[in-house]
């Protein structure tokens, strides 16, 4: 059992082993195979609902036949074989972007969404590009308030000279900051 697979049988992670594996131009043992099928299997439509359930005697040939929901919840107690049918999973809407230069270890972020290429799922959900309101507002002063006393706050970070003389300056502002606010309020 190759690695990747036994810790983390993703569908991310299951075609980067397929896509290493092209790379690398070397056969690939059927067991491999056989885990990346069923990795893939279980991801892509193990969450899936059935469309269709079907059934037949254990250890038999005959025709499946549609599976009534007693045959399925019941299998076992009467001998059947139950099989599942899916409808294909639906196609990724937008495919994620990743870097051109990933070297395909999976570490990459996408482009658009930002999704590390390992951890991403199939579709790429950009997130819409955060708006900033105050760019549609005359300027205020008071929005200097939060950003100054943040800087104020962070005086505490740097030697005794330093911390003297921005706290000093920040402190002055924001007093005259809201000193003004103050005076223009009617
Ligand atoms: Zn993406």
């Amino acid at each position: 059992m190759s690695q990747a697979t036994a810790k983390a049988p993703t569908v991310a992670a299951t075609l980067r082993a397929m896509r290493r594996a092209g790379a690398a131009g070397e056969p690939v043992p059927a067991a491999t195979v056989a885990e990346w099928y069923s990795a893939l299997k279980g991801q892509l439509y193990g969450m899936q609902k059935a469309v269709r359930y079907e059934c037949r005697p254990l250890h038999t040939t005959e025709p499946w036949l549609e599976a009534q929901e007693g045959d399925v919840l019941q299998a076992r107690k009467r001998g059947l074989d139950v099989r599942a049918l899916y409808l294909h999973p639906p196609a990724p809407k937008e495919q994620h972007r990743w870097p051109p230069d990933s070297n395909g270890d999976g570490d990459g972020h996408c482009l658009a969404c930002g999704e590390t290429e390992w951890l991403a799922g199939p579709d790429c959900r950009p997130h819409p590009p955060l708006r900033d309101h105050r760019s549609s507002m005359p300027f205020r002063i008071t929005w200097m308030l939060e950003p100054l006393e943040k800087l104020q706050h962070l005086t505490k970070h740097m030697n005794p000279l330093d911390r003297a003389k921005w706290r000093n300056e920040t402190t002055y502002l924001i007093d005259r900051i809201k000193d003004h606010e103050k005076g223009s309020q009617p």
